[in-house]
C-alpha cells in the first residue's frame, strides 16, 4: 500500500526543520547546520506515512561558533543594522529583523532608492537576487569557516 505525500507551504519551515532535528535557527533567522550553515534550502512534505519522529536539534550552533563569541558576525555585517542581536529561536516570526531597515523588504519598491538598489543583483530579465550578506558571512559551511 502506498502513502499520500504532497509538498506544502502551510508549514513553518524553519520551526519544522528545527523540530525534525535538521538544524538550528541562527541569529540571522536562517536555519543553519554545522556542515552547510545557512547554505541549505528546505521544503516540507505532508504525508500520512507512519514515521518515527526525530528529536529537536540539540545544539545552539551560534553559541558554539568561536567566531561569533564576541559579537554575532551576521548581526554586525548587516549594512543597515536591521538584525536585532540575540537568539532567533523563540522569537515570534517577523520580530527579529527590523523590516523597514532590511534590503529585502524593499525589493518591490516603486522608486527603489540607490542605497537599497546597490544590494540587488539582476541575474536575468526575469529575476534578481537581493541582499544575502547576513547569510554569506556565517562561518558554518564556508571554506574558511
Ligand atoms: S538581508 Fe541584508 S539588509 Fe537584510 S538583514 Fe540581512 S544583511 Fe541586513
Ligand atoms: S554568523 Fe554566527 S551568530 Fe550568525 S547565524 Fe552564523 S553562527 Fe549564528
Amino acid at each position: 500500500m502506498g502513502y499520500n505525500a504532497t509538498p506544502s507551504h502551510d508549514v513553518h519551515i524553519k520551526v519544522a526543520a528545527h523540530l525534525a532535528g535538521l538544524g538550528f535557527i541562527g541569529h540571522n533567522t536562517q536555519v543553519i547546520t554545522s556542515e552547510y550553515g545557512p547554505r541549505v534550502r528546505w521544503i516540507a512534505v505532508l504525508t500520512d506515512a507512519e514515521l518515527e519522529p526525530d528529536e529537536p536539534y540539540a545544539h545552539d550552533l551560534c553559541a558554539e561558533q568561536p567566531r561569533c563569541q564576541e559579537r554575532s558576525i551576521c548581526v554586525k555585517s548587516c549594512p543597515y543594522q536591521a538584525i536585532i542581536p540575540g537568539p532567533s529561536q523563540g522569537v515570534a516570526p517577523g520580530e527579529k529583523v527590523i523590516r523597514d531597515k532590511c534590503v529585502v523588504a524593499h525589493k518591490f519598491d516603486k522608486d527603489l532608492e540607490d542605497k537599497w538598489a546597490k544590494h540587488f543583483q539582476q541575474i536575468s530579465n526575469f529575476g534578481f537576487v537581493s541582499c544575502t550578506i547576513c547569510n554569506l558571512v556565517c562561518p558554518y559551511g564556508k571554506a574558511d569557516g
